[in-house]
């Protein structure tokens, strides 16, 4: 018997369609009939297909792969997916911060870099960014901070005035900023940039004993940059130039790999190091901590549907397993409940039964009901039971990745420490990592950046601003702004 369905177009019920090419009409002439519902599933499906864009992180792309552990680890964490010989698939996805879905992929911003492993003890996330600091170490400050970025009120533009009000009253930012205005602050590709953690996370080993972590995934593509004329230039040809660089590459066999390094400080360190080892705005110099191998990650897989996939992935840096824990970094701290929170709200309350959000290994959870919920809810419904129901088991799973902490409560900054300025590894990167090449594009950015709209007070601000960061930069860049105002 032949299969006249295989191949046949239904309704999302499964029911064949009669005609894809018209609609049911009273002669051939007359009106369209309200009851033919293929042709009102079809219209009011297409109405419903976007979903509300990620604020921030809106535009971005993604792939499958796997993550390989090739170093010994024991000592420091328990984690089974950081054990030597483990392998774990997993997904990422890259994006920009500001722009939207559509924005294009080379303007100058820090890139996401979130990773979702599914390990054997659930799911771990890591939502990193191509830059090892953030703008604002307080979550208080976060919001604001997106808002300078985005879109004004009255007429819905982007506006470098706002941007770098906010920068220069922040001088938190200060390291930031100068990392975004070098030659990283524009990925070639996603395959050519690194991913670090830029927070600080936890680690516990078998024995309970505690470290503190900061993740470097460094690209064995290389790192190559975008100049700001290159970047403008492509913004015009190709506003998908990295998520179809990434699609093109992995379709090509070409599979991109990054190596994964920690920097892992001893638990104890954290009470005396120089710098405030939880501040999102600092780095730990590797001369203090070194980096150590762990292993590869390597993104060998498109998505086939980039909707459910990629645009519907929910990172979250909360997903964690026995071994690893968060830090008192209090950006992390708010991001833990930030992110879940947002997931909620664009994707519904069971958004990880969506499946590039489920965890591959078995759930027993009371969650239960909510739109959209999929898998089956059994009794008993309710904890603790004499049911035969989950529980926790402290036993093997202890509360062991905790720390102390005691004092009034405030709202101040962290303690400021000997090393703590906001402008001193801001200075290190210009003066000392960048050379006189890349200090020289540096000064052009920042002038071009400023040249877009930026005006008195604001202008005079960011002068100081980068005299603070380094005071010869600092009078170039006055200098070369003068120069534009003056040949206007
Ligand atoms: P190091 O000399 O040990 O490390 C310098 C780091 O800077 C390297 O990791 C390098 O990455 C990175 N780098 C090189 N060029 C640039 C650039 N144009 N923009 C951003 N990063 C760049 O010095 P320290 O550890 O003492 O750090 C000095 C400064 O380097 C810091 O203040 C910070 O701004 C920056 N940095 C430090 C990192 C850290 O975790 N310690 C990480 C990244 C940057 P790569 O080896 O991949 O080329």
């Amino acid at each position: 018997m032949t299969d006249h369905r295989h191949n046949t177009e239904t309704t999302t019920a499964g029911e064949p369609y009669p005609s894809d090419e018209h609609s049911l009409t009273v002669g051939n002439d007359g009106p369209i009939v309200m009851h033919d519902h293929f042709l009102m599933e079809q219209m009011a499906a297409f109405n419903r297909e976007m979903i509300p864009d990620r604020q921030p992180h809106a535009k971005g792309g993604g792939a499958f792969g796997h993550f390989e552990v090739t170093e010994d680890l024991s000592q420091y964490t328990k984690a089974a997916f950081l054990q030597r010989g483990a392998k774990t698939e997993m997904v990422a996805r890259f994006s920009t911060v500001a722009g939207e879905s559509g924005s294009p992929d080379t303007w100058r911003d820090p890139r996401g870099f979130a990773l979702k492993f599914y390990t054997d003890e659930g799911n771990f996330d890591m939502v990193g960014n191509n830059t090892p600091v953030f703008f604002v170490r307080d979550p208080m400050k976060f919001q604001h901070f997106i808002h300078s970025q985005k879109r004004r009120a009255d007429n819905g533009l982007r506006d470098h005035d706002m941007q770098w009000d906010f920068w220069t009253e922040s001088p938190e930012s200060a390291h930031q900023v100068a990392w975004l205005m070098g030659d990283r602050g524009i990925p070639a590709t996603w395959r050519h940039m690194n991913g670090y953690s830029s927070h600080t996370y936890m680690w516990v080993n078998a024995k309970g004993e505690r470290y503190w972590v900061k993740y470097h995934f460094k690209t064995d593509q290389g790192i190559k940059c975008l100049t700001q004329e290159q970047a403008d230039r492509m913004c015009g040809v190709d506003n998908d130039y990295h998520r179809r660089d990434l699609f093109n590459a992995i379709d090509r066999g070409e599979y991109p790999t990054w190596t994964l390094y920690v920097q892992v400080m001893p638990y104890e360190d954290a009470r005396t190091y120089r710098i405030s080892p939880f501040d999102l705005t600092k780095v730990w110099p590797h001369e203090d901590y070194p980096l150590h191998k762990v292993g590869t990650m390597t993104l060998d897989r498109n998505p086939t549907d980039f909707h459910s996939e990629i645009d519907q992935a929910a990172f979250e840096p909360n997903n964690m397993v026995p071994g690893t824990g968060v830090s008192p970094d209090k950006m992390l701290l708010a991001r833990v409940t930030s992110y879940a929170d947002a997931h909620r709200a664009r994707l519904g309350v069971n958004y990880k039964h969506i499946p590039v959000n489920e965890p591959k290994v078995p759930v027993h959870s009371y969650t239960k009901g909510g739109a959209m919920r999929i898998h089956k809810t059994a009794d008993p419904v309710y904890a603790p039971n004499t049911k035969g129901g989950p529980r926790a088991n402290p036993d093997a799973y202890p509360a062991d990745n905790v720390w102390e902490a005691n004092g009034s409560m405030v709202r101040e900054a962290y303690t400021l420490r000997e090393d703590d300025g906001d402008f001193n590894q801001a200075h290190d990167l210009v003066s000392k990592v960048m050379d006189d090449a890349e200090r020289d594009r540096l000064v052009s950015n920042v002038v071009g950046h400023l040249c877009g709209g930026v005006t008195e007070p604001v202008l005079e601000k960011a002068f100081q601003y980068w005299k603070n960061i380094d005071q010869r930069v600092g009078e170039r860049i006055e200098q070369g702004v003068r120069d534009h105002l003056n040949a206007r």
